[in-house]
């Protein structure tokens, strides 16, 4: 597929889709918009930044306009990302009104959402537990939700969401369309989609994707003692955006705060940051406010900001596969990025399970990570 047009979409949904500047489908959008668009079921192996919100948003609006009596609920792991989905849902639905949002997560008060289930959304974008919440007290009803998606599935499964999915997925109705996206799909996952999916098409898109191949992935050996200057030099000889990671909370907030005294603009994201100062930060940095942004790997999982320039591995992930999902933070959609990782000897036995994972996943750059 060369572009949109070739699908035929609702005219509103095309013009909406031209004025976000979306000419050309993805690989993943090519692969799994014709699919949805049958009502088949769909597992997507991609990771964000694939463009995988628009490969089963655009498919959802046609469904849900062709059958008013469809709506849709969209399960994803993390608010930031729920929160992402549901700015790029408001521009593909610019030009249909009628087609309301509700976004259900968790940080935030109920009024509000349940003010918007009130005016009968078609569509729901939730975090699990919230949701769960919201079912308890009667304020919503799944009865309709005929089109589920679970985004960053593998995700929601390794945040120990698995208990609220099966509770959620008891109120939906069994005849429907269900489309899962995980990044990777570990047994965990198929076990998920034998139970849930129906004789699913399945479509991947690997780490070997464009986001990917662009990012140049190096690596510094220092030390404990001297992984702060490491860093100071590297951000002076760097021009850009920044994100670097750290192992934890407290960790996050201490190189934040590092970071500030040297005079450098940062921000930080956690999980016990409160929702407005975690959405702050992510706006500054997007704004240019901060040109850093420091973040534990449950704030960051997900974040879409175009034009992050580098990302930092202050500290190595814990989990292998997460080095993929940070590095994937940088070089989005198209746009070049770097990947720095600060080695100390006490990291040695971790690096080697990293690049070992990325090299089963045969990722491009897996030869020159040594
Ligand atoms: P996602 O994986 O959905 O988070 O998308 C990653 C980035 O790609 C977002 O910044 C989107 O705005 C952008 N994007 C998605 N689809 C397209 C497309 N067809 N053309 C250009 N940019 C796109």
């Amino acid at each position: 597929m060369l572009s949109f047009k070739e699908l035929s979409l609702p005219l509103p949904l095309e013009r909406a889709l031209a004025e976000m500047g979306f000419q050309k489908p993805t690989p993943i959008q090519a692969q799994a918009i014709p699919v949805a668009l049958t009502n088949r079921d769909l597992i997507g192996c991609a990771q964000t930044g694939t463009g995988k919100t628009a490969a089963f948003g655009v498919p959802m609006i046609v469904n849900l306009l062709k059958t008013p009596r469809k709506n849709a609920l969209i399960l994803v792991p993390t608010r930031e990302l729920a929160i992402q989905i549901d700015e790029v849902l408001a521009s593909l639905t610019k030009n249909l009104p009628e087609l309301k949002v509700a976004l259900l997560i968790g940080g935030m008060a109920m009024g509000p959402q349940i003010k918007a289930l009130w005016k009968k959304p078609r569509i729901i974008v939730a975090t699990p537990g919230r949701l769960v919440d919201h079912l308890h007290r009667g304020n919503v009803s799944l009865s309709t939700a005929e089109i589920l998606v679970l985004d960053e599935a593998d995700r929601m499964l390794d945040m120990g969401f698995a208990p609220q999915l099966n509770e959620i997925l008891r109120f939906v109705p069994k005849s429907r369309q269900t489309l899962l996206f995980s990044a990777t799909i570990p047994p965990d996952i198929q076990k998920l989609a034998a139970r849930y999916l129906k004789d699913p098409v399945r479509v991947t898109i690997g780490v070997v994707s464009q986001p990917v191949r662009k990012i140049t992935q190096s690596v510094i050996q220092t030390t404990a003692a001297a992984k702060n200057d490491a860093l100071m030099d590297e951000l002076n000889a760097r021009e850009g955006s920044v994100l670097i990671f750290a192992r934890t909370k407290r960790r996050t907030d201490r190189v934040a705060r590092l970071l500030a005294q040297c005079g450098y603009k940062a921000s930080r994201i956690h999980g016990d940051r409160t929702q407005r100062q975690r959405t702050d930060a992510i706006d500054g940095f997007r704004d240019g406010k901060f040109r850093i942004l420091v973040a534990t790997d449950i704030a960051a999982r997900g974040l879409d900001i175009s034009r992050i320039a580098h990302v930092i591995n202050y500290d190595l992930p814990a989990v292998p596969e997460d080095y993929i999902h940070r590095i994937g933070r940088t070089g989005r959609a198209g746009a070049e990025g770097e990947a720095l990782s600060l080695l100390t000897p006490e990291d040695r036995a971790q690096w080697r399970d990293i690049s070992r994972f990325l090299e089963r996943r045969r990722a491009p750059a897996a030869a020159n990570l040594h």
